[in-house]
């Protein structure tokens, strides 16, 4: 990874040149950086810059891109969905194989400026709200994951993993009120956040954690739970942590198989369903951001430059522990 000066970019037919405010680090970011997997961009396709969790300004429009204005704050869904596919008509636009995306296929927003689509590109009411708005993107992936558990008031949420994404759905968990909210994290540190942002008890996994889900619910085991690891044994927990009839969401990204016995999920009447970014969670997740009713803030643990950002993968991919969600500002 390393920092290349180029012309540009301009603002095509329907399109606008947005001037990046903050970007947010992703835990995919760092899996394309680091892993020895077949890449989850997709195979084959070269990608020069990454970065899809970012704000910025309106820096210039093309023809036909109304709606904006010069100066206006925005967040940018980074998914462009083809708009025409049985998918995109069914409103499951996340699943549209024809997704073209920032930070994906196109440009990405490790960079000073992106150009997007007009549609992409959602307003804030005001410059304040641009550093929280750059994890709109991960908060509608949490509640995406929620939306795909069907996650009920009053439900027991248990949570493997207190990285950015556990601690978003918490987060978004708590607002959808849950009940409980028991996450599972071997740092102490997010185990502190963890609790300090909403979840009812946070437990070391060293100890076993679906044995102290177990004791916490009475025996019963949890409703719900989210692997938001991506390893066997935060997936084995999540197994044994939930009560017959209730539902596992795999949320965390797998480098390797998994083997799951089909007669405990017979027997236990278990669910596990995937789930993939997010649909119409992108703009409730802008929107519950600037109404004040879920404040991630505190997720937020530095901002660094662009020429911070190779030495920084270098730093999370050794030590995924170190941060929560780690920012670029390129233009500041
Ligand atoms: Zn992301
Ligand atoms: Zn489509």
């Amino acid at each position: 990874m390393e920092v290349r000066e180029f012309p540009g970019p301009h603002a095509g037919t329907c399109q606008v040149v947005v001037e990046v405010a903050y970007c947010g680090v992703c835990g995919s970011d760092l899996h394309e950086y680091a892993s020895q997997a077949p890449s989850m961009r997709g195979a084959g396709i070269f990608q020069p810059v990454m970065g899809h969790e970012f704000t910025g300004t309106i820096l210039a429009l093309g023809k036909g891109a109304n709606g904006l204005s010069v100066g206006d704050p925005v967040v940018v869904h980074p998914g462009r969905p083809c708009g025409a596919c049985y998918y995109c008509k069914a409103g499951a636009t996340n699943l549209c194989a024809e997704q073209a995306g920032t930070g994906y296929r196109e440009q990405g927003a490790y960079a000073e400026r992106v150009v997007v689509h007009v549609k992409q590109a959602l307003h804030l009411p005001d410059d304040s709200w641009l550093e929280r708005a750059a994890l709109t993107e991960p908060l509608g992936v949490a509640i995406h994951s929620l939306s795909r558990g069907d996650m009920n008031a009053g439900e027991t949420v248990f949570i493997a993993g207190g990285g950015p994404i556990g601690l978003l759905t918490i987060l978004a968990a708590k607002h959808k009120g849950a009940g409980r909210i028991i996450v599972s994290e071997p740092a102490e540190s997010r185990r502190q956040l963890a609790l300090k942002i909403g979840a009812t008890e946070a437990v070391d996994p060293a100890k076993v954690a679906s044995v102290q889900v177990r004791e916490l619910t009475g025996g019963l085991g949890c409703d719900l739970a989210i692997e938001c690891v991506g390893i066997a044994a935060t997936m084995d927990d999540c197994l044994a942590s939930t009560r017959r009839g209730g539902r596992i969401v795999v949320a965390g990204a797998f480098e390797q198989p998994y083997s799951v016995n089909l007669l405990n999920l017979l027997l236990q009447e278990h669910s596990i369903a995937g789930t993939f970014g997010y649909a119409s969670e992108f703009q409730e997740a802008r929107d519950l951001i600037v109404a004040g009713a879920v404040d991630v803030s505190s997720l937020i643990s530095r901002v660094v430059s662009l020429h911070d950002l190779p030495s920084v993968f270098e730093q999370l991919t050794g030590d995924r522990n170190r941060d929560h969600k780690v920012l670029v500002a390129p233009n500041g």
